[in-house]
C-alpha cells in the first residue's frame, strides 16, 4: 500500500494505473476504521482492480465545533487495517491541501436536504457534497461505495452524481452492526461504558417497531417508536421519522411508496449516533 498526502502524488499514481486498464474503486471515509468500513472496502476491491480510500476528516462538515474537536484519529492503526483488506493506495490530505482557499460552493438538494439531517445539522450536507465531489475529481472512480448508515448521506451523494452528471457508479452497501446489533460508527470509541451499554437498545426498538407494521399506522409506529426511546432516559432524541427511501420525505400512509424506512438520531452522553431500518 502506498500513502499518499498529496493530490498531485495520488494522482501520478492513479494516473499510471489507469492507463494500463486498472479499473479504480473508491471508499471515502473520515478514519477511525472499524469493520463497516473494512466491508466497503472489501467490496470494492473485489469488484475493481484498485482500492483507493480516503482519510480525511472533513471540518466543513461538521456542524458543532466539540464533535470535530473530538473526532476520533488514528493513521496509523487505520492504515494497519487497510493492509488486512488489500488496499492500494491510503489518501490521506491535509485540510490545507483540500482547501488552499475556501470552498464556496453551495448546492441546493431540495426537499431531500431540508429533512432530518439536512434540517438538524445546518450546512452538513453542503460540506459533504464539496468534498466528496472533490475527492470523485481527484480520484475519478468508476466506482465509490457508500454505506446505508448514512442514509440520507448515500441519497444525497446519489443526487448530486446525478445532478452534475459525475461518471461514477455510487454503490449503496448494508449497514454493519456489532453482535449486539449497536451499527457500528467511530463515534462508538466515545461512549462510556455505561452508554455503550444502553446503545444496543436503539437498534433493539427499531427492530420491534417495524415488526408491528401490520398493526400500526407509519403516524402510531412513529410515536411507538419515540416512546420507547424516550423511556431510556439518556437518549435525547433528535428526530425520529419514517420516510420513502428516496426523497426521504415523511410518509402518511403505507402505500404511499414502495420502499420506506425508519429513521432515528439522538443523542446519548456527548455522542450524536444515527440509525435506521427498512420497513418496506
Ligand atoms: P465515515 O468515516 O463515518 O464518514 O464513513 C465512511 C463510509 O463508511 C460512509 O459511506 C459510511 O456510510 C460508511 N459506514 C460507516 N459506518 C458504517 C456501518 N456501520 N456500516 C456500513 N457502512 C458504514
Amino acid at each position: 500500500m502506498k500513502t499518499k498526502h498529496t493530490i498531485q502524488s495520488l494522482r501520478e499514481v492513479i494516473e499510471e494505473d489507469r492507463s494500463k486498464g486498472f479499473t479504480i474503486g473508491f471508499v471515502p471515509t473520515m478514519g477511525a476504521l472499524h469493520e463497516g468500513h473494512l466491508e466497503l472496502m472489501r467490496r470494492a476491491k473485489r469488484e475493481n482492480d484498485r482500492l483507493v480510500v480516503s482519510v480525511f476528516v472533513n471540518p466543513i462538515q461538521f456542524n458543532n465545533k466539540e464533535d470535530l474537536e473530538k473526532y476520533p484519529r488514528d493513521l496509523e492503526s487505520d492504515s494497519e487495517m487497510l493492509l488486512s483488506v488489500g488496499c492500494d493506495y491510503l489518501f490521506a490530505p491535509s485540510v490545507a491541501e483540500m482547501y488552499p482557499v475556501p470552498d464556496q460552493s453551495s448546492y441546493d438538494f431540495g426537499a431531500l436536504g431540508d429533512v432530518m439531517e439536512g434540517a438538524f445539522r445546518a450546512g452538513h450536507f453542503n460540506g459533504v457534497a464539496i468534498v466528496v465531489r472533490k475527492l470523485f475529481e481527484i480520484v475519478e472512480p468508476q466506482k465509490a461505495y457508500f454505506g446505508e448508515k448514512d442514509f440520507q448521506q448515500l441519497a444525497i451523494i446519489q443526487q448530486m452524481t446525478m445532478m452534475l452528471k459525475l461518471p461514477v457508479d455510487v454503490v449503496p452497501c448494508p449497514i454493519v452492526r456489532e453482535p449486539d446489533g449497536l451499527a457500528m460508527s467511530s463515534r462508538n470509541q466515545r461512549l462510556t461504558a455505561e452508554e455503550r451499554a444502553l446503545a444496543p437498545k436503539i437498534h433493539q426498538i427499531l427492530q420491534k417497531a417495524v415488526l408491528l407494521k401490520n398493526v400500526l399506522s407509519p403516524q402510531e409506529m412513529r410515536k411507538w417508536t419515540f416512546e420507547q426511546l424516550s423511556a431510556i432516559a439518556s437518549f435525547k432524541i433528535d428526530y425520529v421519522e419514517i420516510a420513502d427511501d428516496k426523497m426521504l420525505q415523511p410518509v402518511q400512509h403505507w402505500n404511499d411508496s414502495e420502499g420506506m424506512v425508519l429513521f432515528v438520531a439522538l443523542f446519548l452522553g456527548k455522542v450524536r449516533l444515527i440509525d435506521n431500518l427498512r420497513i418496506f
